[in-house]
């Protein structure tokens, strides 16, 4: 009786005083949905690295940080759902939103033996001017979608960001390495000592910010990472 109450009833009053949309699309999606049209969920565009011996991933960081694995869990296209997710998350306050694609990560990367071995998790972390102007760390959210999953704990105190950067949209690929070179310190050593780390972030594009503060934390500790990242872009 109740389940015909909330589905005939609740759930359309519910769409007309909170109508939610997919965060991919933006169409109108019902109330008891989560955050995808069906469509949407249906044709994410999935690199399926996480399971690949070589991927695309690694080697765009393998001359730039010894990484023991790294991947994405799906490519960004300009004007792409992948694209409007992560620019949802990132500048219109939906924090909710990372934590949704953390979980996606954890539920896609969860069936392959180097995720299972990691013993935390660090977002790379936004100076902290720049968190205060968004309120949150988009890759921490995402970090803790993650958490929730495989019950290992977010080390957001671990590594503080130093040097409030540019944007790198419009640099090329030397500016982009000088510009957060040194952007990175290494604060709490302790908590990271012969740990297995993921280090996480929204997008790979060169890769020179996840090397900057990849090379932050092995040059501070003893250590192993690996690295994961939501959308990886053509460059
Ligand atoms: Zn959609």
């Amino acid at each position: 009786m109740f389940s015909f109450f909330k589905t005939q009833v609740l759930h359309p009053v519910l769409d007309l005083i909170f109508p939610k949309y997919c965060i991919a699309c933006d169409q109108l999606i019902p109330s008891e949905s989560g955050f995808l049209c069906l469509s949407c969920s249906y044709t994410l565009p999935y690199t399926d690295m996480e399971k690949m011996e070589e991927n695309a991933a690694q080697m765009r960081m393998l001359t730039k940080l010894p990484a023991r694995y790294a991947a994405s869990l799906l490519y960004f296209v300009e004007e792409g759902k992948v694209r409007e997710m992560l620019h949802r998350l990132k500048y219109q306050n939906r924090p909710e939103i990372g934590v949704y694609l953390g979980r996606l990560i954890a539920q896609k990367f969860a069936r392959q033996a180097w995720f299972n071995t990691i013993d935390a998790i660090i977002p790379v972390p936004l100076h902290a001017a720049k968190q205060a102007r968004r309120g949150y760390n988009q890759s921490e959210c995402i970090a803790e979608g993650i958490a929730e999953y495989i019950r290992k704990p977010v080390l957001s105190k671990a590594v503080r960001r130093i040097k409030n950067t540019e944007s790198q949209t419009d640099k090329n690929r030397k500016e982009r390495i000088d510009n957060v070179a040194d952007a990175f310190e290494l604060r709490k050593p302790e908590q990271i000592k012969d740990k297995h780390i993921l280090l996480l972030d929204d997008v790979l594009t060169t890769g020179a910010t996840l090397a900057s503060c990849g090379s932050s934390i092995l040059s501070g500790t003893s250590c192993s990472l690996s690295v994961a990242t939501v959308a990886i872009a053509y460059r």
